[in-house]
């Protein structure tokens, strides 16, 4: 932390807040510098929830898929804590992208060997989808 901010919220490259995250205690406080925790930019439900209830609003977002991304979110908070906050989320979204499509490509091979309906249409259109995500970190990435 930088010795001359002026801030009284935490500046810490990774705030130390993830201890704190057990149900019924977390004060608000980092334990690195002793400064306030804005829950603005923290990982908490509520934020969560502002983000997700705009895309759950969106056509072809299903609640299954928002409330896997929960069961996901909240079963890392307590591992990863604040390391989002120092980290290039846009270009490992990129790693998880391009994973999911070979995972989509894996998919057609494993029920090829099977004797399996491949449904190639429905697996490309699941990696175009995740081309595109792909596209949309980068220019994310890009911005300031
Ligand atoms: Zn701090």
């Amino acid at each position: 932390m930088a010795e001359t901010s002026v801030s009284r919220e935490c500046d810490c490259p990774v705030p130390a807040d993830h201890k704190d995250f057990h149900a019924g205690f977390r004060d608000g406080w980092c334990r690195n510098c002793g400064r306030k925790l804005n829950p603005d930019w923290l990982s908490t439900d509520e934020n969560f929830n502002r983000f997700f209830d705009h895309l759950a609003a969106t056509p072809g977002v299903h609640p299954e898929f928002v409330e896997h991304c929960r069961r996901r979110e909240l079963a890392g908070r307590p591992e990863f804590g604040c390391l989002f906050l120092d980290r290039e989320n846009e270009i490992e979204g990129c790693e998880e992208v391009a994973d999911f499509a070979n995972y989509m490509m894996f998919s057609l091979l494993r029920r090829r060997r099977e004797g399996r309906h491949e449904n190639t249409a429905k697996a490309l259109e699941a990696a175009r989808h995740a081309a595109i995500a792909h596209r949309l970190a980068l220019e994310l990435a890009s911005e300031d």
